[in-house]
């Protein structure tokens, strides 16, 4: 993408409605517009970083084995009605009537339209384990919508929900999604910490809350500082061997960690105290194990291998897709702008023309972007006629990974420069060997797309490479 061409609406001056340093980032950086209170339109930077988080999300709940689907925003009342959640669920839930006076209302979750769904088409144990997701816009009327995207009222979530015979076999779901939770959030350059929490109005009695520990988070957090060695890195695991999902998950949730509300004083005490930490986290996912609170309220039964019907187990499982932009740039910037991990970059480098006009800088400019693309990746060149204070302030501040600089004098000696955004630190060297370091750079988060490519093909979800 060249500059001149594309719609980056930066902001000069710090927005004085945006309380932390994401908010006033993504106003900044031209990502969002606020158009009522918690309800924002992406603009073209911040809807690139949102889908490129998304597409890591469908290609780990894909690889956990689990199938892609679209439920509708809106939905009938009477769904909730009959789980009893109509009256429960309060002000959160934006109520519509239509015109023919039926009501309605937009999603905050989908628990009740998935059971629908099951119990019209699956009747024996033979069609499952079964468990269907998908990413959708959801609403909840939130009593104070703040910080951006990370708590709009409008936002867009990944829910994810498993159909099981038994509890066993529900419950290796549930650690089956935390091993996929785990690997979606370190491909996006977090740390994601699971904690014990609370399940709040879905129900149920297991649930883990993922927090990206920051100082803005909402959430008030204990736990033992040795969880914040742990990672699941390159290993692999096999989402179908319940032994492996379970070592996973029990690795991870062994020591001390906590949100407020199902905190343990005496527990936390029990830990040595230079590892005690208090701390806020931001939330960005959940799972839960509920066991046969749906499928009784609504009549999802199977017959099992004896013939008998039974209610089946059930979990429910979320990710904030639109809130881990904004937990992302928490986790990543300075004092110049972002920093995005290379998972989510909008774009994989920048070009700056020190000289635009310049016969040789804006050939070898042209050059490298071809070379660039070439590679299939996106490169931003800025080619407007401005000074070079001004490119590397805009650069800065959309926190693209890589920059190219290309100047005269560089070019003299057949250099171009190459410098990281997280360090700073610059290199001369010749373009080829620029878009060679690049090449490389890339080349492990494409790896996840080579090994997906087979995998995807064979489950029908090639459209989304
Ligand atoms: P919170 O406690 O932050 O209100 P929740 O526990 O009610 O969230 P869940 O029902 O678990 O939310 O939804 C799954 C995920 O959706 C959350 O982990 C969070 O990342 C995201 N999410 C929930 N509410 C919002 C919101 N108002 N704005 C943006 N993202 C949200
Ligand atoms: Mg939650």
């Amino acid at each position: 993408m060249r500059l001149t061409r594309y719609f980056l609406p930066v902001l000069k001056e710090n927005p004085s409605e945006a309380q932390i340093v994401s908010h006033r980032l993504m106003l900044r950086a031209g990502m969002i517009k606020q158009q009522a209170a918690g309800i924002y339109s992406w603009l073209p930077l911040g809807f690139k970083v949102l889908r490129n988080i998304e597409r890591i999300v469908h290609e780990e709940q894909i690889r956990a084995g689990h199938i892609p689907m679209l439920m509708p925003t809106i939905q009938p009342a009477d769904l909730w009605q009959e789980s009893g959640r109509y009256n429960a669920y309060g002000p959160e839930m934006l109520r519509i009537r239509d015109r023919h006076d039926r009501d309605m209302l937009y999603g905050p979750t989908n628990e009740e339209m998935i059971t629908d769904i099951f119990r019209a088409h699956v009747s024996s144990y033979k069609d499952l384990p079964l468990t269907l997701y998908h990413i959708q816009w959801k609403f909840r009327d939130e009593v104070r919508p703040r910080f951006g995207v990370m708590r709009g009222r409008e936002f867009y979530m990944k829910d994810g929900y498993n159909f099981d015979l038994t509890k066993e076999d529900a419950l290796h779901a549930y650690n089956r999604h935390l091993v996929s939770y785990l690997r979606t959030y370190e491909r996006m350059g977090l740390q994601a910490i699971p904690m014990r929490a609370d399940s709040g109005p879905i129900g149920g009695d297991d649930t883990h809350e993922f927090l990206v520990l920051a100082e803005t988070g909402e959430s008030e957090v204990f736990y033992d500082s040795a969880v914040t060695d742990i990672r699941l890195g390159e290993r692999e695991i096999d989402y179908d061997s319940v032994d492996q999902c379970r070592a996973v998950m029990e690795e991870f949730t062994a020591l001390y960690a906590r949100t407020d509300e199902t905190h343990d004083e005496a527990a936390f005490n029990a830990i040595p105290e230079d590892r005690r930490k208090q701390a806020r986290g931001i939330e960005v996912g959940q799972i839960f194990y509920f066991g046969t609170k749906y499928s009784d309220a609504m009549g999802a039964v199977v017959q099992n291998a004896e013939g008998e019907q039974v209610p089946v187990h059930m979990g429910s499982h979320g990710i904030g897709v639109s809130r881990l932009v904004g937990a992302i740039i928490e986790a990543s910037h300075d004092d110049n702008g972002i920093i995005w991990p290379e998972g989510v970059t909008p774009f994989h480098c920048g070009i700056v023309n020190l000289k635009q006009g310049d016969a040789e800088a804006d050939a070898a400019c042209e050059k490298l972007y071809a070379a660039i693309a070439g590679l299939g990746l996106e490169p931003l060149y800025d080619d407007r006629n401005e000074r070079a204070g001004g490119k590397f302030a805009t650069m800065d501040l959309i926190g693209l990974p890589w920059r190219i600089t290309v100047g005269p004098r560089g070019l003299k000696n057949g250099v171009v420069e190459l410098t990281s955004r997280r360090t700073g630190q610059s290199e001369e060297l010749p373009p080829e060997e620029a878009v060679k370091k690049l090449a490389a750079i890339y080349a492990p988060h494409h790896a996840h797309l080579d090994d997906m490519r087979e995998p995807m093909a064979n489950r029908s979800f090639h459209t989304w490479l």
